[in-house]
């Protein structure tokens, strides 16, 4: 099952994970820093791995120093 889904992103369309038939609908990492982005960076902080980055969902780590 798994290896027929495509994970395509709901806000750009651009294929996050290649795959077959069957379409989900995740974030790429480009539209999850644009996200993270618009957070307050006192959250970003709160929710970060020690190592400074965030994990979304979809599995990217974000590093938060990226974000203003
Ligand atoms: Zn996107």
């Amino acid at each position: 099952m798994i290896g027929n889904v495509s994970v395509v992103c709901a806000w750009c369309s651009s294929v996050v994970t290649p795959g077959g038939e069957y379409v989900s609908h995740g974030i790429c990492p480009e539209c999850a820093l644009n996200f993270l982005k618009k957070l307050p960076r006192e959250y970003l902080e709160t929710i970060a791995e020690p190592d400074g980055t965030v994990t979304l969902l979809s599995g990217h780590k974000l590093d938060i120093a990226a974000a203003p």
